[in-house]
């Protein structure tokens, strides 16, 4: 076997489980965002895989194989080549035809389906591979949580019409059920914003960790979760007041929303945040009240553009002369368009900047002192509001996107002329679904949940080996022998089982098979010679060590691992 452990943490490595994967010898770094999977390491992703397999396969998935590069052409015919930015890996070949590294693959595959199926006695179709993706992510991080290279399952769901669609959609949504219960992760399944992506309805599965970078709000009282994104706020109604006169005030260095309530001495509530993007080649000022944040997702799918970017100081200078930090919607040039958050045009006597440095205005009225051209919900949700359901408040937590479901409906099929003639012979636009899911992300999810400060704790049914077998003394033959014999009987009963049979003193291997955390260790020493017992220790419960009999170990390490992973 090939495992090098390190006592150092290496200095690259911010969360526990890229801690955890390079210490205990799991993966290696090429470059940012790219890894090579050592042998353990690859047998936790197989182990994954082979999950994914078995349920995608139960599901009725058929597995295929399609190539990580893919023509220009597919991506120009969806529109994606220009949408989909700096993430996607372009390349030229040598007759300078451009390619890109595949980042997912709804163009190459729906370029199969149209070729291939004509009638709706194909249908309904899932196909589904496993293989590398490519992404040129902003910020690779958090070693395989967030990688440039990564191996992701995706299944695309081809139907006849929405109502096959939403069958394909829940019998995924059930596969992802069984795949994440059965790798032993706490998860919960959020409604999602679908992204550049496409489609409606989505929902993505959340390891539960406080190391995720999604945040989530759930309602303790019903089965409402929705990733903070997506997750609709209601607005809040506060008291109207008799409208006052608007007044122009002095507000020296009130560039924040803190100073500015501060040195009015008056509630956030009552004053507007007043933001200015750009969204694609528009310039857009974003309102919601001084106390909430505004949530760009939102901003985004209501103005429909592919980029929206908080406009810089120079940009908002020179096209409509206005200070930074003192940035209000009085007087807005028309050329701006105003996006207000539903709470704001229930507002009365307001606060708001005057366009001018150092000055706010106060007694701000909307409608009768600014307009509002586009309205609805672009608002970050907070912890306490009250849930859809109505009887809870909402409660915030953190998650790792493992997995996301999408209904896509006819958004490739349209672009891409995937049709199929029903019984009538008429065509129709064949009705997709997609559904991807992080490999080594699970990985890393995993030990986020299962770890302690000696390393990780592998999910039986994930875990790069079943049990460890570790004789104490490396220089008593005896030991050696019975350790030798104990290891290739369990081998022989089915037992993914590896031997410690290296020349170190015990005390590294222990250190090393709690590091590496395979889930049962065997432990051969002096009472093995004398008194014809091993130590049975859980990894999960070190205290939990259990005298076995030497010709019964087979029978309860057998055991152990069936109840954990079903028939062996
Ligand atoms: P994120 O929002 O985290 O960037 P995404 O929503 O863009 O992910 P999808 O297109 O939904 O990702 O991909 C399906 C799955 O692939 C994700 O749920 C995640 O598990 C995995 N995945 C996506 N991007 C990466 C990455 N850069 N590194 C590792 N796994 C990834
Ligand atoms: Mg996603």
């Amino acid at each position: 076997m090939l495992v090098n452990t390190l006592r150092e943490v290496p200095a690259e490595a911010e969360i526990v489980s890229h801690k955890l994967l390079l210490r205990a010898g799991f993966i290696k770094k090429v470059a940012s965002g790219i890894y090579s999977y050592l042998p353990i390491g690859w047998r936790v992703m197989q182990k994954i895989m082979d999950i994914i397999r078995d349920e995608m396969n139960k599901a009725g998935g058929l597995e295929l194989g399609l190539p990580s590069i893919h023509p220009a052409e597919l991506w120009l015919e969806t529109g994606r080549w220009n949408v989909y930015g700096d993430e996607l890996f372009r390349l030229k070949d040598r007759h300078q035809r451009d390619f890109c590294l595949g980042p997912t693959h709804e163009e190459v595959l729906t370029d199969i389906v149209r070729k291939e199926v004509s009638s709706y006695k194909q249908l309904p179709l899932l196909l589904y591979q496993i293989q590398n993706k490519y992404r040129d992510e902003r910020r690779p991080r958090f070693g395989l949580m967030r990688g440039r290279e990564f191996i992701m399952k995706d299944l695309y769901s081809f139907d006849k019409d929405v109502e096959g669609m939403k069958i394909s959609y829940k019998k995924m949504y059930n596969a992802y059920v069984n795949i994440f219960k059965r790798c032993g992760l706490e998860f919960r399944a959020v409604e999602a914003d679908s992204g550049a992506i496409g489609g409606k309805t989505s929902h993505e599965f959340m390891v539960l960790a406080q190391n995720g970078e999604a945040e989530i709000v759930y309602c303790p009282n019903c089965e409402y979760a929705a990733n903070v994104e997506k997750a609709e706020a209601y607005p809040e109604v506060l008291p109207k007041e008799e409208l006052k006169t608007m007044e122009k005030v002095y507000t020296p260095g009130a560039k924040t929303m803190d100073k500015l309530a501060e040195y009015l001495d008056v509630l956030k509530t009552r004053t507007i945040k007043t933001m200015l993007y750009k969204a694609d080649e528009e310039l857009v000022c974003v309102l919601v009240r001084g106390d909430r944040t505004v949530n760009e997702i939102k901003v985004k799918n209501l103005l429909d553009c592919v980029n929206l970017e908080i406009a810089n100081e120079a940009v908002i200078q020179e096209e409509i002369g206005i200070p930074m930090g003192y940035v209000g919607p009085v007087n807005m040039p028309k050329k701006v368009k105003i996006v207000a958050d539903s709470e704001i045009n229930n507002l009365s006597n307001i606060i708001v900047g005057a366009n001018k440095t150092d000055y706010h205005l106060i007694n701000v009225n909307p409608g009768r002192d600014f307009r509002i051209d586009i309205e609805g919900d672009v608002r970050v949700i907070e912890e306490g509001e009250k849930c859809p359901c109505s009887a809870g408040t909402l409660k915030k937590a953190r998650g790792i996107e493992v997995g996301q479901v999408f209904q896509l409906g006819t958004k490739y099929s349209e672009a891409l002329k995937a049709v199929y003639a029903d019984e009538k012979g008429n065509n129709n636009f064949i009705v997709m679904g997609c559904y991807g899911i992080g490999v080594g992300r699970t990985m890393a999810a995993a030990i986020e949940q299962n770890h302690d400060q000696d390393g990780i704790i592998w999910p039986m049914t994930i875990a790069p080996f079943h049990a460890v077998v570790i004789p104490v003394s490396s220089k008593d033959e005896q030991q050696i022998k019975i350790a030798e014999d104990i290891y290739q009987g369990l081998k022989s009963s089915g037992i993914e089982v590896i031997m410690d049979d290296r020349d170190e003193r015990a005390g590294i291997k222990f250190k090393d098979a709690d590091l590496i955390g395979y889930p049962l260790q065997i432990i051969v020493g002096n009472k093995t010679t004398t008194e014809g017992t091993v130590d049975l220790v859980m990894r999960k419960n070190k205290e939990d060590k259990n005298s076995v009999q030497v010709e019964n170990v087979f029978e309860v390490v057998k055991n152990l691992v069936q109840t954990h992973i079903g028939s062996l």
